[in-house]
C-alpha cells in the first residue's frame, strides 16, 4: 500500500469514464496515493506489451498508433488476469476499462464471477478544446509514469522528469493526427457507455474541466462519501 494510504477496507471497484485527455490517469495516480487500491491502465498495459515486444504488444502497435481500438476480446482477457492479482482484492481503479459496450458487459461478468459488487463509475466530462490542449501538451515520464503539460503543468527543467531527470516523451499517439483518431473513437465506442452507466446507477459526474487539483478535491470528496469503504479512518 502506498505511503499515507487510509488503512481502510479499499473502494472497491471503480471505473473512470472520459475522453483521451480528460485526466483520468492523473486523477487515478491520486486516488491510488489516497487509497491504496491499484490502477489499473488498459493503455499502460499495452505500452508496457508493446516496450517488451511481446506477442499482445506487437498486436496491438499498430492498432494504437493508427488511433483506434483494441479487440474486445484481447482486452477482456487481458484485464481478468490482471483483476485476479492479489492486489486488487480490496478494490481497483480502472482507467482507460471499459472503452465499449461489450467490454462494460464483460467487466460486469468478470465481476459476478468474482464475486465482486458492480463498479462505482466516474465520468469526467471536459470541454472538447480544453482535451485538445491537454492531449497535445501532454508529455510523461518512462520510467515512473509522471504526467505533465508543457502549457499547463510544465516540469520544473524542460523536457525532464521532476522525480527522477529521465527524459520526458511524448506519446506517439498524442500527435494531432492521431488524436482526431482517438477522439472519434471516443464519439463512437465509449461515450455510450455514459448512458449505460447511469441507468445502472453508482454513476457520478465531476467537472474535469477544471484544474487539476480541483478536479482531484472533488473526487475525494465524492469517494470518501460515496465508497464505503473509503471513509477516512
Ligand atoms: P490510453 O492510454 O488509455 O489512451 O490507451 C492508449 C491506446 O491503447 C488506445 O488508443 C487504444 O488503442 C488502446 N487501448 C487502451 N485501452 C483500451 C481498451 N479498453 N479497449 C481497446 N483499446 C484500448
Amino acid at each position: 500500500m502506498a505511503a499515507g494510504a487510509r488503512s481502510v477496507p479499499g473502494i472497491g471497484p471503480l471505473v473512470f469514464l472520459g475522453a483521451p485527455g480528460a485526466g483520468k490517469g492523473t486523477q487515478a495516480k491520486e486516488l491510488v496515493k489516497r487509497y491504496g487500491a491499484p490502477q489499473i491502465s488498459t493503455g499502460d498495459m499495452f505500452r508496457d506489451n508493446v516496450s517488451r515486444g511481446t506477442e499482445l504488444g506487437r498486436r496491438a502497435k499498430a492498432i494504437m498508433e493508427a488511433g483506434g481500438l483494441v479487440s474486445d476480446d484481447i482486452v477482456n482477457g487481458m484485464v481478468e488476469e490482471r483483476l485476479k492479482a492479489a492486489d486488487c482484492a480490496p478494490g481497483f481503479i480502472l482507467d482507460g476499462f471499459p472503452r465499449t459496450v461489450p467490454q462494460a458487459e464483460a467487466l460486469g461478468a468478470i465481476l459476478e464471477r468474482m464475486g465482486r459488487p458492480a463498479p462505482l463509475v466516474i465520468n469526467l466530462g471536459v470541454d472538447y478544446n480544453i482535451l485538445l490542449r491537454r492531449l497535445t501538451g501532454r508529455r510523461s515520464c518512462p520510467q515512473c509514469g509522471k504526467i505533465y503539460n508543457i502549457h499547463l503543468q510544465p516540469p520544473a527543467r524542460e523536457g525532464f522528469c521532476d522525480v527522477d531527470s529521465t527524459p520526458l516523451i511524448h506519446r506517439p499517439d498524442d500527435r494531432e493526427e492521431v488524436i482526431r483518431e482517438r477522439l472519434a473513437a471516443y464519439e463512437a465506442q465509449t461515450r455510450p457507455l455514459v448512458d449505460y452507466y447511469r441507468a445502472r446507477g453508482r454513476f457520478h459526474e465531476v467537472d474535469g474541466s477544471q484544474a487539476a487539483d480541483a478536479i482531484t478535491a472533488d473526487l475525494f470528496r465524492l469517494l470518501d462519501t460515496a465508497a464505503p469503504g473509503a471513509a477516512r479512518v
